[in-house]
């Protein structure tokens, strides 16, 4: 069983790293705000308790968080382990984690505040598929469509310039602490983010003690 969390500023690649893992390792990734932009783009409840926070870059409250996280995590449903992205964001939800679940390691991506700038300004999906691009790496052949199906590319709502700087000043006020937190358990593997991706995911893999490739 492998459980961890990966942290990381917004365009860092949690995602990404993620992904490559949990794919790799039968994880179960378990990503909040992907879970929150589903309750927006369904019009749930919670959706509508979070539309208004999420689109202007802030945090949502602890205790619809936890609980957010407490259901995913009690659904059982990983056999060889998850890989928890986008939580804990503050100490509060740190010492939660802490105190329910054990974890075997937290992969912290770094990455410098203009790369992250450069970065997520230049992030697009598609509006109907969901596939991800990257204006500067990864740029569609058509300007503004999907390779894929052809629909349209769009931003999410909050990888604007305004929603970033309160996302970065948040990061920094709330999730170092975090990783200080983590510290003290001595389980911190930091990364540089700011190589390829392959070669970011190798690295990870070094730290965490993982065979290179599967
Ligand atoms: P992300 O995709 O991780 O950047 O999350 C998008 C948005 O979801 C954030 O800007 C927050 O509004 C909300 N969110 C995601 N995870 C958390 C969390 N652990 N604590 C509070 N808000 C969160």
């Amino acid at each position: 069983m492998r459980k961890y969390v990966i942290m990381g500023v917004q365009g860092s690649g949690k995602g990404t790293q993620g992904t490559m893992l949990a794919r790799d390792f039968d994880l179960v990734q378990i990503a909040v705000g992907d879970i929150f932009r589903w309750h927006v783009q369904n019009h749930s409840k919670l959706g509508a308790q979070v539309r208004r926070v999420m689109a202007s870059g802030e945090l949502v409250g602890d205790d619809l968080v936890e609980a957010v996280v407490r259901q995913r995590l009690n659904e059982h449903d990983w056999n060889y382990g998850f890989i928890v992205d986008g939580f804990p964001r503050n100490a509060n939800q740190a010492e939660f984690f802490l105190e329910s679940y054990d974890i075997d390691g937290v992969i912290h991506l770094d990455l410098p505040d203009d790369e992250v700038r450069r970065r997520v300004l230049a992030r697009r999906s598609c509006s109907r598929c969901g596939m991800d691009y990257n204006l500067i790496a990864q740029s569609p052949k058509v300007e503004g469509r999907c390779d894929a199906c052809g629909a349209e590319l769009i931003s999410r709502e909050d990888d604007t310039e305004e929603a970033l700087a309160s996302r970065l000043r948040d990061y920094h006020e709330k999730t170092n602490p975090v990783l200080d937190i983590f510290r003290r358990k001595e389980f911190v593997f930091t990364v540089d983010a700011r190589g390829e991706k392959a070669d970011v995911q190798q690295e990870i893999r070094k730290q965490l003690g993982l065979p290179e490739s599967q």
